[in-house]
């Protein structure tokens, strides 16, 4: 297992109208990050501040200049959703993460153990059944 190199797959898969939210973090947001409420409509994340239609494309996401990496502009206030990933060596597959590597693949159950190390400041451990 690397470390994640910012590719920028995983937000540009599920920043597009695709991240779950809660009601704290909406709350927390209108209270102390007014320009990040202000992209949220009707409970959901993200949506065009004006027409309020749901954007294709996470207006937080940043492209390091000359370069194929990308960032977070919330980074300390983004979603949970955002922190928690990723969670499970399945979903790393779906998503083609570029933190896997091929011996990832031989032994889940290890990768898994790896990836919760990895993850254990964002979220608590998964356990493959
Ligand atoms: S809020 Fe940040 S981490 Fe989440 S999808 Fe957008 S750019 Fe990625
Ligand atoms: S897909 Fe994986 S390697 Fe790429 S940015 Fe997301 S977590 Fe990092």
């Amino acid at each position: 297992m690397k470390e994640c190199n910012q590719c920028g797959k995983c937000c540009t898969k599920f920043g597009g109208g695709s991240l779950a939210v809660t009601t704290e973090e909406i709350a927390l947001w209108e209270i102390f990050r007014p320009d990040i409420f202000k992209y949220v409509h009707d409970g959901k994340i993200w949506a065009d501040p004006e027409s309020k239609n749901t954007l294709e494309r996470c207006p937080w996401m940043r492209r390091a200049p000359d370069q194929e990496k990308y960032f977070c502009d919330i980074y300390l206030d983004r979603p949970d959703d955002c922190k928690f990933y990723p969670v499970t060596i399945k979903q790393m597959i779906d998503d083609e993460c570029e933190m896997l590597e091929v011996k990832d693949l031989k032994n889940p159950k290890r990768a898994q153990d790896v990836l919760n190390q990895i993850m254990s400041d964002s979220r608590p451990p998964y356990e493959l059944e």
